[in-house]
């Protein structure tokens, strides 16, 4: 596995190769999730590559860059193990200037659900995969399905800005228990761990009412709130694939959302129905 820093070094590198590439962008602390998608990558493609990058645009200030779980070293045997052909490790001052021109996300669904509670937070993830896909410039790139809204702005940047690129999505992984895996999942305490389970609960609770025929939507978000309750619920919405909201469940074209914070953790999780 080759470890390539700067930007200009891996285009130089990637530039004669006539093989399929799939891209897999992260932040590190890299888990079962970030593999899925590696395994789905290296599936679909001839070679493989895979960024680490905390990326600060998109974090907001007083949020948790500086505490964010790093675990290089473990990162990079993880990514040695699972086939990465190129790891890119940039640093800031790699991908950053002063002075930047930037991505700016769509005013209306860049700034509900994830993009209500954390404000511009969307238009620092498009910035750096937009930079990313342009130094890599991939067939295919992943990403996780639990990021739904993350998923739907990057799908939508490729298709109205006219990129070349697939994006892939993939789907969650999650613990035996129910709790999604995220690298933000070290952060809780044994008891905040018991705690998260309600939301994968209360997206069971309702793939289980729709399976016995409740699909208005009101009536299911009411019962999933009752499971969440304790906790701090910044929302749970009922869309369509598109991200429009929905009155009644429609099987095939519905994804069920679910953001809140457990103790100081803000957690994220959805289903596809
Ligand atoms: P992150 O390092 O958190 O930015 O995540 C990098 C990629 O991994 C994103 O596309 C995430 O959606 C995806 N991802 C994170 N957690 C999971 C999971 N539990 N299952 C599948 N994909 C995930």
């Amino acid at each position: 596995m080759k470890i390539i820093s700067s930007p200009l070094e891996l285009k130089e590198h990637l530039k004669n190769i006539k093989l399929s590439v799939g891209f897999v962008p992260t932040m590190g602390a890299l888990h079962e999730g970030h593999i899925s998608l590696i395994k789905k990558a290296k599936e679909q493609n001839e070679m493989v590559v895979v960024s680490i990058f905390l990326n600060p645009t998109q974090f907001l200030k007083g949020e948790d860059l500086e505490k964010y779980p790093k675990k290089d070293e473990a990162d990079k045997k993880i990514c040695e193990l699972s086939g990465v052909d190129v790891l890119f490790f940039p640093n800031s001052c790699d991908i950053y200037g002063v002075d930047e021109v930037s991505i700016l996300s769509p005013k209306v669904r860049g700034y509900v659900l994830e993009g209500q509670s954390r404000p511009g937070h969307f238009n620092g993830v498009l910035t750096v995969v937009m930079k990313l896909l342009n130094i890599v410039n991939p067939t295919r790139a992943y990403f996780g399905k639990k990021d739904a809204q993350q998923l739907n702005l990057i799908s939508l940047m490729a298709k109205q800005l006219f990129m070349s690129v697939e994006i892939v999505p993939v789907d969650t992984v999650r613990e035996k228990d129910g709790l999604a895996l995220s690298s933000r999942n070290a952060y809780l305490s044994k008891d905040e761990r018991v705690e998260a389970l309600k939301i994968s609960s209360s997206l069971r609770l309702s793939s289980a009412m729709v399976s016995k025929g409740v699909v208005d939507a009101k009536e299911i978000r009411a019962a999933m709130r009752e499971v969440l309750a304790p906790l701090e619920i910044f929302y749970v919405e009922i869309l369509d694939r598109e991200f429009n909201r929905l009155e009644r469940v429609e099987i095939g074209n519905t994804v069920i959302l679910v953001e809140v914070k457990v103790a100081t953790t803000r957690l994220l999780d959805n289903i596809w129905l």
